[in-house]
């Protein structure tokens, strides 16, 4: 089978709204990749949010990180504007998340977010977006408007052959846990936020 083949689509309807699910293979069984959709999204211009897999913040409503709060926020946009949610499985930007905990311990010593990836012995960040181009063109999107406050994310679609007509932010309000972390991804990442 394929990296990245379609494996199942079921109903999901969710306090968000009504959408669909898909899996997705991502080379490992238990962890496919996914994908929450409107029913009837169209192939004109499609609202995308690529989301990157966080447990601590998506599930447990960590505040160390704004996951969990750029999750819900694409959801709701989604679930009233329509548009397409993917969730790719690579936890901790990449390294884990029993790394992305060790991370949580230096940065508790002092290191950001970056500078603990470092220490770690990682790069800032090992996401790639590949999955989620492959994903579009299963569903026959060539135009989206990328929900994202992430200069890297646009950069993946150059040359994707999916073209980003606009960039919808996700605005999320920072609280005193996570003040520091959003300063170094605008400081040290250039996210736009
Ligand atoms: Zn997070």
């Amino acid at each position: 089978m394929p990296l990245f083949s379609h494996l199942v689509s079921s109903r999901l309807p969710s306090k968000y709204g009504h959408f669909v699910m898909d899996a997705f293979d991502s080379g490992r069984e238990e962890q496919p990749h996914l994908v929450l959709r409107n029913a009837g999204i169209g192939t004109d211009v499609v609202n995308v949010r690529v989301h990157s897999e966080c447990i601590t913040g998506d599930v447990f409503g960590s505040t160390r990180c704004d996951c969990g709060e750029q999750l819900s926020a694409s959801l709701n946009y989604i679930a009233e504007h329509g548009g397409v949610l993917i969730y790719l499985r690579q936890e901790g930007r990449g390294i884990g998340l029993v790394n992305k905990l060790k991370a949580y311990n230096l940065q508790d010593e002092g290191f950001d977010t970056i500078v603990a990836n470092h220490q770690l012995g990682f790069a800032t960040d090992l996401r790639s977006y590949e999955a989620a181009i492959v994903i579009l063109k299963h569903f026959a999107i060539q135009r989206i408007n990328l929900m994202t406050n992430n200069p890297e994310k646009l950069d993946a679609f150059e040359n994707s052959g999916i073209h980003v007509e606009s960039r919808i932010p996700v605005v999320i309000s920072p609280v005193a846990d996570n003040e520091r972390y959003l300063q170094t991804k605008k400081d040290g990442m250039g996210h736009m936020i």
